[in-house]
Formats: structure tokens, C-alpha cells, sequence
């Protein structure tokens, strides 16, 4: 007899695991597929990543040493993005809501439109597979770069893109500055997601979604901090989409046991369980179930729960 999730989960059955539907909805393309494939790719071993690293600084430090130098181009960025589809399909994802960082463009020399070419091959090449949704990505530290804030905005008239995300470090630039692309991508009818919250300040979590009238919200486990916060995310049913191995890694949270999903599931706050950037953290949607399971952060009911929410999108 077929298990069901539940019983994947009870009986430590990975491939079983692996095989029920399930969502990705906090991924940034460059970092999106298993280092191992881009080591096979480059026919070179590369460094692992330590396993704390000291926040978003300790991150870039590693990426830029040992990813960057081998995938900031064109051809690294199609193979890791095509491979990255692949890793997500083995996993059981159905749907993939991955951001494509406009900084992607200046690989083409064109500017947008090989690009715009690429990404709806890309959805097109697995669509009988994964219900793959581009979103445009756009770093905090680009906020003063004329150039690209222009390239955001073609990039959203452009229809390609379903989502739109904010990210790196939160002081970096505040919501405000970004105000004007999230009213137009808002306009269009995007879903609007920014990162915040990861390393702290509950109110932050809360104001930035306001300014900028999120949808959705990547990280935001600071939200713990203060109940009202979280009343106020359930209330207006704002999600988090939390990368519980990418916390730990990162230093935001001690361990997976203590991982703060838990009170804010507890609280009423929509969640999904994410891979955030394989080639770093290398746990696969799947393996951050199995974890939260094998932790006792939730029983296998639960999960089945959680998983099953993530997919009332799926179109
Ligand atoms: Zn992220």
C-alpha cells in the first residue's frame, strides 16, 4: 500500500518524502541547484561552506571567494539555472517561485530582452513538470544605482515576472526607497515579497510590509519577538516563506530544535518550509521537512498541513 506524507515522514522514507507535492517559494537563482552539480559542471571540487557562518557578511564572504568566480557569467548562470529546475523537480516541487536578480541582465548584451528570452524558455522547456513563476530580485544595495532601478522598471512592465523581492542587508536601503518599483509592480498585478526580519526587529517586519504592501514576507522569523506582530501578521494573512537550514547556517537561529517556525506557526501566521540557496545550505525542500520532523519542531501532521497550504496556488 502507497504511504501517505505522514507516514513518509514517521518512517525516515526520503524517496517517499520526495515524492508528494510540495512548494519553493524563497530561492535566488544564482545559488539555486546543489554545488555538486556545478562541481561536476566545472569538473573541479570547490570548498563547502562552514557550517556557521557569521550572518549575511559570513555569507558573502564564501560566495564571493569560492561560488562567484565560476558562475557570474552567462554560461554559469544557465547552467545553474537550468540545473536548478531539475534539483527542484527530483525534490517534488510543483511549484517554484525562484528571483532572477536584475543585475542577471548585464550578462546579455542585449540588456533585457535575451534575458526576458532565457527565463521563458527556461518555464516553457519544464512546464509538464513544474509550475515555474520567474520573480525579479532586486538587492537593497541597488537601490542608488540609476541604471538598474530603470532596468527594474522595464522588467516589470515586461510581464515575464510574477513576483518581485527585495533582499540583502536590511539597512542597506529602507523600504521606502524601493516604494515607487513596488507601487508599479503592484500595479501590474505582481505578488510583492521583500526580505526582512531575518536577524531581528519584529516592528521592522511589520512596517516594511506596510510601506511597501507586501504580500508576503521571506524570512521574518523576528517577527517572535513581539505578539502583537504576530497577531497583526495573522490577522491580514501575510505569509513567511522560512529557510529554516539557511537560519541556522546564518547564525539568525541556534539550532533547528529552538527554530522559532514553531511559535510562529503556534500564533496563527501562515508559513512555508524553503530552500533558500541550495549551492550554500544544501538541504532540498524535502530534507527541511524530514529535519523539522527528525527535531520535534513539528509532528508529521502538522507538516502535512503546512505542505498542503503552500500548494492552494497551484494553478
Ligand atoms: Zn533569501
Amino acid at each position: 500500500m502507497q504511504q501517505d506524507f505522514i507516514q513518509a515522514l514517521e518512517n525516515d522514507d526520503i524517496k517517499s518524502i520526495k515524492s508528494f507535492p510540495k512548494t519553493d517559494v524563497h530561492s535566488h537563482v544564482m545559488f539555486s541547484t546543489h554545488r555538486q552539480n556545478v562541481e561536476r559542471w566545472l569538473g573541479q571540487s570547490l570548498v563547502k561552506p562552514p557550517s556557521k557562518m557569521e550572518g549575511l557578511e559570513g555569507m558573502l564572504t564564501y560566495v564571493g571567494k569560492i561560488l562567484i568566480p565560476h558562475i557570474r557569467n552567462r554560461h554559469g548562470f544557465e547552467f545553474v539555472a537550468d540545473s536548478a529546475v531539475k534539483d527542484a523537480i527530483q525534490d517534488g516541487v510543483v511549484l517554484l517561485e525562484i528571483s532572477f536578480d536584475i543585475r542577471i541582465a548585464e550578462f546579455y548584451s542585449d540588456g533585457l530582452q535575451q534575458f526576458y528570452d532565457y527565463v521563458q524558455n527556461l518555464v516553457k522547456k519544464y512546464r509538464q513538470q513544474v509550475e515555474l513563476r520567474p520573480e525579479l530580485g532586486f538587492s537593497r544595495k541597488c537601490a542608488d544605482d540609476t541604471n538598474l532601478v530603470r532596468l527594474t522598471y522595464k522588467a516589470i512592465e515586461s510581464g515575464v515576472f510574477h513576483s518581485i523581492d527585495l533582499y540583502s542587508h536590511q539597512d542597506a536601503c529602507p523600504p521606502e526607497a524601493v516604494e515607487p518599483l513596488y507601487r508599479e509592480a503592484g500595479k501590474r498585478g505582481m505578488k510583492l515579497k521583500a526580505h526582512v526580519g531575518e536577524f531581528g526587529g519584529a516592528e521592522e517586519v511589520r512596517r516594511t510590509v506596510e510601506v511597501l504592501r507586501l504580500d508576503e514576507v521571506q524570512h521574518g522569523i523576528a517577527a517572535i519577538e513581539s505578539e502583537e506582530v504576530m497577531k497583526w501578521l495573522a490577522e491580514n494573512n501575510i505569509q513567511l516563506n522560512v529557510c529554516p537550514t539557511s537560519n541556522v547556517m546564518l547564525c539568525a537561529v541556534q539550532d533547528i530544535d529552538s527554530h522559532p517556525i514553531r511559535v510562529l506557526f503556534d500564533n496563527g501566521v501562515p508559513v512555508t518550509i524553503n530552500t533558500d540557496d541550495l549551492m550554500i545550505f544544501d538541504q532540498s525542500v524535502s530534507d527541511e521537512y524530514r529535519n523539522l520532523y527528525q527535531a520535534g519542531v513539528f509532528s508529521a501532521e502538522e507538516l502535512d498541513s503546512i505542505r498542503r497550504s503552500s500548494l492552494r496556488s497551484v494553478g
